[in-house]
């Protein structure tokens, strides 16, 4: 399968990302925990050099709990600070906030040599579409103590969402773009649904899906489809339409509707905790 997805709008991001960007001392990057590489732009080493930087594995609830650890262990290993996040339950935010003094510790000292007290450090949020970025500033603003705009010495039309008197979040996230650098990076960010599947053959993507449960997490397609996991992903999908009652006027077993059905279990959560990408892969 060949994706290939590169929107016009994408300069006009980067160059807006690369302004705000001189305004902050701490890029927060938002991956997706399920694919922690596809949902990554290597870009952002070159936008964000000497910023400090923070990663957040968010919609870790979806991903595989063992490897999700493996991740953290990954990137910890990179020298990066990371976090394991659920945007949505607001959990983890204590120790998004340990890792974003972990990770400006250097700046906060550096300001204290030069006299420099109590500044609040600035922070961006930047990531690919869809991988929880308005979720997670959202759970922050409601924390927030106060919005802060217009003042004097603060950009004209930038919001600013006072967390406390240490931290304070640009409100409009940077945007980046998955690098499609093999085809593996489509496959997998239309899997979990983050690019649009409209392009996508849907009956291939549910083989592939079909193919990774059945290599990574046997017995989940016998679970919820009373799948016979040795036949092949075509026969399991034939299979799976005729036991989810997708079935054509004709009599004829609808495996186009059965795809979109087996899509959506996967990005519910409803075939468990999946990881798409292994950290031991890298
Ligand atoms: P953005 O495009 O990066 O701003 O992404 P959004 O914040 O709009 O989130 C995209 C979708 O992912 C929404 O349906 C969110 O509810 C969902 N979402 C965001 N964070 C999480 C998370 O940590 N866990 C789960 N399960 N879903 C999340």
């Amino acid at each position: 399968m060949n994706v290939q997805w590169y929107p016009g709008h994408m300069t006009k991001a980067v160059r807006s990302m690369q302004e705000d960007i001189k305004l902050v001392d701490l890029i927060i990057e938002l991956l997706d925990a399920r694919l922690p590489m596809s949902s990554r732009n290597p870009d952002i080493n070159k936008l964000g050099q000497g910023k400090a930087r923070l990663i957040l594995l968010n919609k870790a609830d979806l991903a595989d709990a063992g490897e999700n650890e493996r991740w953290l262990k990954f990137f910890k290993a990179s020298g990066a600070e990371a976090v394991l996040l659920d945007s949505r339950n607001n959990t983890g935010m204590a120790e998004v906030r340990a890792a974003v003094r972990a990770a400006c510790k250097e700046k906060t000292e550096r300001d204290r040599r030069r006299g420099i007290k109590n500044r609040p450090v600035r922070a961006m949020v930047a990531g690919i579409p869809n991988v929880g970025k308005s979720t997670f500033i959202n759970s922050f603003a409601k924390k927030a103590v106060a919005k802060t705009g217009n003042k004097p010495g603060v950009t004209k039309g930038k919001q600013w969402i006072r967390l406390s008197n240490e931290l304070e979040l640009l409100d409009t996230p940077g945007i980046l773009w998955p690098k499609f650098e093999d085809e593996s990076v489509g496959l997998h960010l239309a899997m979990t649904g983050s690019i649009n599947d409209e392009i996508l053959p849907r009956e291939e993507l549910a083989m592939s899906i079909i193919a990774l449960m059945k290599q990574d997490y046997p017995g989940r397609l016998a679970e919820r489809y009373e799948a016979d996991e040795q036949a092949s992903d075509a026969d399991i999908l034939i299979a799976a339409a005729k036991r989810l009652g997708c079935i054509k006027k004709g009599g004829e077993p609808d495996t186009l509707r059965a795809a979109a059905l087996i899509t959506d279990d996967l990005r519910a959560g409803r075939l468990g905790r999946i990881s798409i990408e292994r950290a031991e892969a890298e």
